[in-house]
């Protein structure tokens, strides 16, 4: 192949199935996206890019920021996709560090990122939500012919910057490769045809929206139902037509706040996929009960695309992230020693494969710190696996909670808070305290209307838990701070509290 991953996810669909696209307000054909996509290749190579050179790209989501993306694999250029929350002051950051030659904005964001952009050397045009945009207008000119750049497997196809929700956000490098064998493995394993239309209402900047969705859709010319973002309504109105969605755990939860999600609204659906963050068991339950449906939960991460899934036929296990994804290998290690840890141990996680990332963007120490020279990769995530495979991921490393020389794992006490009457979720963290060092504190969400009582609660922490394990103070909140990927963002909560036990 030429251009592997062009080749592979793009080139095939030239006259083949034609809607690619459903949007709001029209629905695009294959051969329309990847016209479009031509011609964005072609503006891009007038900016003066060339293969392996970055573009940084903040955009709405839209079929036009999903032909960027085409258009940098027809072109061998790298595709940096930005959160579209970040401020200027932090793309200021990821244009430094990534020494993109041309970013991407939407108009509202010109201004303020003009000086920035100015100060790293990229060059910066706009392309809107709605496709409009000098950039857009520079391609409408373009021929939609571009000759396809060879590539290697091995060369670069995306960076995508870690969430940072510990630390600074890190380039992860990623290949045609990793792109292509998560894919072609993710498609088989959900058993993806071109019969399905996939409901896609997360952002393409993460790895979840961008690859694992559009990834596999285009692999098999499945179509997409692309909305701009997570609607109740819409999501309730596009499920009749559909086969599969993906979401983040607080789709499903929103999706059963409303009555009108039930059995009949879903018949046509093959398949719900649940990752980026942890989905509660109950919600697995509530789910199953509500829709008939079992949430197919996987896991994965910027680094590594995807590692482990539930099985599609057979046990799909609530609380689990399921088994290792083929051509992957996962082992849970001692943190210290590295060792392989026995069934049923809580370690950290390792993974190897060809989904497994390149390392940091210049930043060879923090690579090497991560990915061992055999190629595992230290996912930071402390896991446990069953003697059958499955994997139960209990929580980040970072979280661990170490107090008075006590390891404390926050998954065992958040989920003995969640099954309490009257609470829906809870996060427990480490904080300073004078004697221990760290001390477990407990944040609690009562369910919508209802009131928790925090003695009661302490006093069922203290029939279940080891002393060094109880929280040493329940705080109530009404809601838990998350990004936009569903992630509680345990570093926020950490500054907000850090007094709490002083
Ligand atoms: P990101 O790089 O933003 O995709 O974040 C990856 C992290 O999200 C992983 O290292 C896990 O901590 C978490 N994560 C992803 N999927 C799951 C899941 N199904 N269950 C629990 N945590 C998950």
């Amino acid at each position: 192949m030429k251009n592997p991953l062009y080749d592979s996810l793009f080139a095939p669909h030239w006259g083949n199935h034609s809607t690619f696209l459903y949007l709001p307000d029209q629905d695009l054909s294959f051969d329309d996206f990847l016209k479009l996509a031509s011609k964005f290749a072609n503006a891009i190579a007038s900016f003066g890019l060339v293969a392996g050179d970055r573009l940084a790209v903040q955009v709405e989501k839209s079929a036009e920021a999903l032909a960027v993306y085409a258009a940098c694999a027809q072109s061998g250029v790298v595709f940096l996709p930005l959160n579209t929350g970040y401020t200027a002051a932090e793309i200021e950051y990821f244009l430094g560090n990534s020494g993109a030659k041309l970013m991407l904005c939407d108009v509202k964001a010109y201004e303020s990122l003009f000086d920035v952009a100015q100060s790293s050397g990229a060059k910066l045009a706009v392309l809107n939500g709605d496709g409009s945009g000098d950039f857009a207008e520079k391609a409408k000119e373009q021929s939609a012919d571009f000759q396809t750049v060879e590539r290697d497997q091995d060369d670069l196809a995306a960076f995508l910057y870690t969430s940072g929700t510990t630390g600074r956000s890190k380039g992860a490098m990623l290949s045609q490769k990793n792109l292509i064998s998560n894919a072609t493995v993710l498609a088989k394993a959900w058993w993806f045809t071109n019969a399905d239309t996939l409901l896609h209402a997360l952002p393409i900047f993460h790895t979840h929206g961008l690859f694992v969705a559009c990834n596999i859709s285009l692999l098999t010319s499945a179509s997409m139902i692309f909305q701009a973002k997570f609607n109740l309504e819409d999501a309730l109105a596009a499920l009749p037509k559909s086969t599969v969605m993906m979401g983040v755990p607080t789709f499903y939860t929103r999706l059963l706040s409303d009555a009108r999600f039930n059995q009949d609204l879903v018949k046509h659906m093959r398949l719900f996929v649940s990752g980026s963050a942890p989905l509660l068991a109950e919600t697995h339950v509530e789910f199953e009960n509500r829709s008939g449906h079992k949430i197919l939960e996987r896991y994965g991460m910027t680094e590594t695309n995807m590692n482990t899934s539930n099985p599609y036929v057979g046990d799909r296990r609530a609380g689990t992230v399921g088994m290792p994804l083929e051509g992957v290998e996962a082992k849970v290690c001692d943190a210290v020693t590295g060792e392989t840890l026995a069934n049923g141990e809580i370690g950290v996680l390792e993974v190897r494969g060809d989904n497994v990332f390149q390392g940091y963007w210049q930043m060879p120490e923090k690579t090497a710190e991560e990915l061992r020279e055999d190629g595992f990769f230290i996912t930071g995530d402390l896991a446990t696996q069953s003697d059958d495979g499955y994997i139960t991921i209990v929580g980040r490393g970072k979280d661990l909670i170490i107090t008075g020389g006590f390891n404390v794992y926050p998954k065992e006490i958040e989920t003995l808070l969640d099954d309490q009457p009257n609470v829906l979720e809870s996060a427990v963290i480490g904080v300073p305290h004078p004697d221990f060092g760290e001390g477990v504190l407990g944040i609690v969400v009562p369910k919508s209307g209802a009131d928790v009582d925090v003695a009661q609660l302490k006093a069922a922490m203290a029939q279940k838990l080891a002393k060094f394990k109880q929280p040493k103070k329940i705080v109530i909140m009404k809601e838990l701070p998350r990004n936009t990927m569903g992630k509680v963002q345990k570093n926020i909560l950490r500054d907000q509290f850090a007094d709490a036990l002083k």
